[in-house]
């Protein structure tokens, strides 16, 4: 809307459990959307929310609230388990080289914003109060559902969710839930409509439109959250301002594992803790996700993060024996990358065209710092040196022993194995931190 600024509104996980590689996806992809409008000079204004109270465990306003459901699980309040996840997902962000928004914003910080846009909504002739809350009245919004195309009137009462009794439509939804009794739950609020805590879509209109504005440029999603949760965020926001809440909403899709649904029961729940704990960089997982356009499926398998890992280090070996000088890079090679990128953001096509810039005739040079400008896209740390993960498993092991040998303080048996790894054509270097092997020559 703004000439050479872009607001952006992401959904931000609900803060109960470890985030899995399926959720990374959608970050990576986000924080991707935002480095290519900072690549074509935008100023970029970046939310991401934090749903730590109000996400129950079924769409149709009913069960538990996943806070408190993961707090009664895990013997520890619902606040810890906020901060708790909250901090996991933030370090998880970093090791995924994702850049933090320009505001985060927790709901429960945000209690009063969303109270007031109910009271808005209320004015506006838009909510009635039931037995268990304060609901959104879709019948009141003509353009109810246009996102998804829902077709409302050939809904039945519970095709979608399951039908509570006092709602006047099926697709009617809570914005305010009453506690039971005072102190049934940890996380409850005063409020004009009685003592409860704010329904899951009111925070992501309330903090859009307070950090961003009454219409925001980009927001962003899982195709999941389409017929549900941003068709409420439009209902929210549109009926008390009159006007359009986002101009493009961008979904992205899901990832499966080994082309099942991802599930904790199948095995097939993936952390990237785990990722680490195999000895992947973290950012193979963002090279793989880079591999397929976010609106298209993502099946990961580990031997697809193999193949996303070598291609990564090959990259990143380039980059390491390209003579750095300061060079501008190549002209020609950055406007067609730009092409690709601004394309509806295509990863594929981008990455592809990488590997051309490696094949091409164009000076080592200029190569490395034409490599390393597509990466303020792409975010692979392209500059990093590859380091132990990389070397051969026999290096690897020679290395743990060494570092055996140095806490012993044996230095003669950890030098001669310091020699028998330099013969393999890898230097060692000793920091602080511990011991790590580099290819001779990088
Ligand atoms: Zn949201």
């Amino acid at each position: 809307m703004e000439p050479g600024k872009v607001k952006i509104y992401t959904c931000g996980p609900t803060v109960y459990d470890f985030p899995h590689i399926g959720n990374l996806r959608a970050y990576i992809f986000s924080d991707t959307l935002r480095r290519m409008f900072e690549f074509n000079s935008y100023q970029v204004s970046h939310v991401i929310n934090i749903t730590d109270v109000g996400h129950l465990t079924s769409n149709a306003d009913s069960g538990e609230d996943k806070m408190e459901l993961a707090s009664r699980k895990q013997h520890q309040s619902a606040w810890d388990i906020a901060r708790f996840y909250t901090e996991i997902f933030k370090n998880n962000l970093i090791e995924m080289n994702i850049a933090s928004p320009t505001v985060w914003s927790p709901a429960t910080d945000h209690i009063q914003d969303q109270i007031d846009l109910i009271k808005k909504i209320e004015a506006a002739g838009c909510a009635y109060t039931t037995s268990d809350g304060v609901y959104f009245d879709t019948s009141k919004f003509d353009s109810y559902g246009y996102l998804a195309r829902l077709d409302i009137d050939g809904m039945e009462p519970g095709s979608r969710v399951e039908f509570n009794g006092e709602k006047r439509n099926p697709t009617d939804f809570a914005l305010w839930k009453f506690s039971i009794k005072q102190g049934d739950r940890q996380m409850e609020w005063q409020s004009p409509w009685g003592l409860g805590f704010p329904g899951w879509h009111i925070e992501c209109s309330a903090m859009a439109m307070k950090y961003l504005g009454k219409t925001i440029d980009v927001h962003t999603g899982g195709i999941d959250h389409i017929p549900v949760h941003h068709t409420n965020e439009i209902a929210q926001s549109e009926s008390v301002t009159g006007q359009k809440f986002v101009n493009y909403w961008l979904h992205v899709a899901f990832l499966t594992v080994e082309s099942q649904k991802m599930s904790k029961s199948a095995g097939t729940f993936i952390t990237l803790k785990e990722v680490i704990d195999r000895h992947y960089d973290p950012l193979a997982f963002r090279y793989m996700a880079l591999t397929s356009h976010y609106r298209t499926g993502l099946n990961f398998t580990w031997e697809g993060l193999r193949g996303a890992q070598k291609a990564l280090v090959s990259l990143r070996e380039k980059v390491a024996q390209y003579q750095y000088e300061e060079v501008a890079p190549d002209g020609e090679s950055l406007s067609e990358f730009r092409g690709r990128i601004n394309n509806d953001l295509n990863t594929p096509q981008a990455l592809a065209f990488l590997f051309e810039v490696v094949r091409s005739t164009l000076p080592d040079t200029v190569k490395r710092a034409t490599m390393l400008e597509f990466d303020k896209v792409l975010g692979l740390k392209l500059d990093k040196i590859p380091a132990e993960s990389e070397a051969p498993q026999d290096v690897v092991d020679l290395l743990v022993q060494r570092q055996q040998f140095r806490r012993e303080k044996n230095w003669q048996e950890s030098d001669r194995i310091r020699r028998e790894i330099v013969a393999k054509g890898y230097d060692v270097e000793d920091t602080p931190e511990g011991s790590r092997v580099i290819k001779k020559g990088l």
